[in-house]
């Protein structure tokens, strides 16, 4: 079968041919139909450190998909050939204590679909049937393979209560951008996002962003004054894992403000602790989508009138993948879905 595979320890992807995988008892095997670039494939693209620890060679990766089901193993129960599914890109082991009490996201032991083991860049991916993912009638294939990424912007915007609540989103990346149009959707009263991407930034806006801030020309603060909002933000997201982006965060949230963080900062970043100890602010780090919580709320939110339609900037046959990748690494782009049915 095709795959996009990383073939050589060096800046690239490629396509080529290799062995359709096998679809163990517990298992289904989807034949793929749309998938969508990650910025962890950027990481496995862009060969760094990283990857280079983490992907071996040769192996096909991705992880944002959606597809049919073509096969089951003879133990999966209520799943039907033809079922069209996404899938939770997280697999747990299913015996550590937090799995066991249905904590599934905090699972020790945790491997990924397209980074520890082959992924969904292919035309056919085999997963555990219990991270397969069945998407209504009314949901379009184009949004059921971002899932995934808007499963990390509902799981981090979720954290805490939005209602009537003044959010700072820092990193209009398609996740922040994402996350602007949930907190609208919940009941947020301000909305504010920051880059330093104006592409990025019109992508918030038209998401449903309040108000977005180019951070390297306008100051948080003056924008703060503009929406009468003189005590400071109540939530957090912090999406960007910029360091300077945290600190922003941290000076403009109100006392007892809350931070939910799914930006990944360099190792050893340095906070300012004065800010969360005198400001009683609570921080909670989050880690890809709770199974299968996330999931529902993601079904119910786009069933009852939310739109993360214009997120998606460009659609390609699986042959032009390199441009795919291109636009990726341009910065001018929110998410890039390939086609492996044309
Ligand atoms: P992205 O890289 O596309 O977006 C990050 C954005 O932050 C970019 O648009 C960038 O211009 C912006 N930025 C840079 N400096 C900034 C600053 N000073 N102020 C404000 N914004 C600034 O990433 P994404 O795919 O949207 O993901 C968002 C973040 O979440 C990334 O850090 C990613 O690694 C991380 N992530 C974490 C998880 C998890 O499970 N914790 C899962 C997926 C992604
Ligand atoms: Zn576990």
């Amino acid at each position: 079968m095709k795959a996009l595979s990383k073939l050589h320890p060096t800046q690239g992807i490629w396509l080529t041919q290799t062995k359709r995988p096998h679809c163990g008892h517990n298992d289904v095997l989807i034949k793929i139909h749309k998938t969508a670039i990650c910025g962890t494939d950027i990481h496995i693209y862009n060969w760094d450190e990283w990857a280079q620890q983490t992907i071996p060679l040769g192996m096909n990766v991705g992880h944002e998909f959606v597809g049919t089901v073509a096969d089951i193993g003879v133990e999966v129960q209520g799943f039907s050939i033809g079922d069209r599914v996404s899938g939770e890109g997280h697999i747990t082991c299913g015996h550590c204590r937090n799995c066991r009490a249905g904590r599934r996201h905090l699972c020790r032991t945790t491997q990924g679909v397209g980074v520890n083991r082959p992924g969904a860049f292919a035309e056919y991916l085999a997963i555990p049937a219990s991270n397969a993912f069945k998407i209504p009638d009314n949901i379009s294939d184009d949004i059921a393979s971002i899932l995934d990424p808007f499963g990390n912007a509902t799981h981090t915007a979720l954290s805490f209560d939005l209602v009537g609540e003044d959010v700072l989103i820092t990193g209009a990346g398609p996740i922040g951008a994402m996350a602007a149009a949930i907190a609208k959707h919940v009941g947020a009263r301000n909305v504010v996002v920051t880059d330093i991407n104006d592409y990025r930034l019109a992508l918030a806006q038209k998401l449903g962003a309040t108000r977005v801030v180019n951070v390297s020309k306008e100051s948080l603060s003056d924008i703060m004054a503009e929406l009468n909002m003189s005590e400071g933000f109540d939530v957090g997201l912090e999406m960007s894992g910029n360091a300077q982006a945290f600190h922003d965060m941290l000076n403009n949230l109100n006392h007892g403000g809350k931070i939910a963080m799914l930006g990944i900062p360099e190792q050893s970043t340095a906070i300012d602790w004065n800010q969360v100890i005198f400001k009683g602010l609570t921080i909670k780090g989050v880690y890809g989508r709770e199974m299968y919580e996330t999931w529902y709320k993601m079904i119910a939110m786009l069933q009852s009138g939310l739109d993360i339609s214009p997120i998606i900037t460009h659609r390609m046959s699986v042959s032009r993948f390199q441009d795919g990748f291109d636009r990726m690494l341009s910065g001018q782009s929110g998410k890039v879905i390939l086609d492996w049915m044309t």
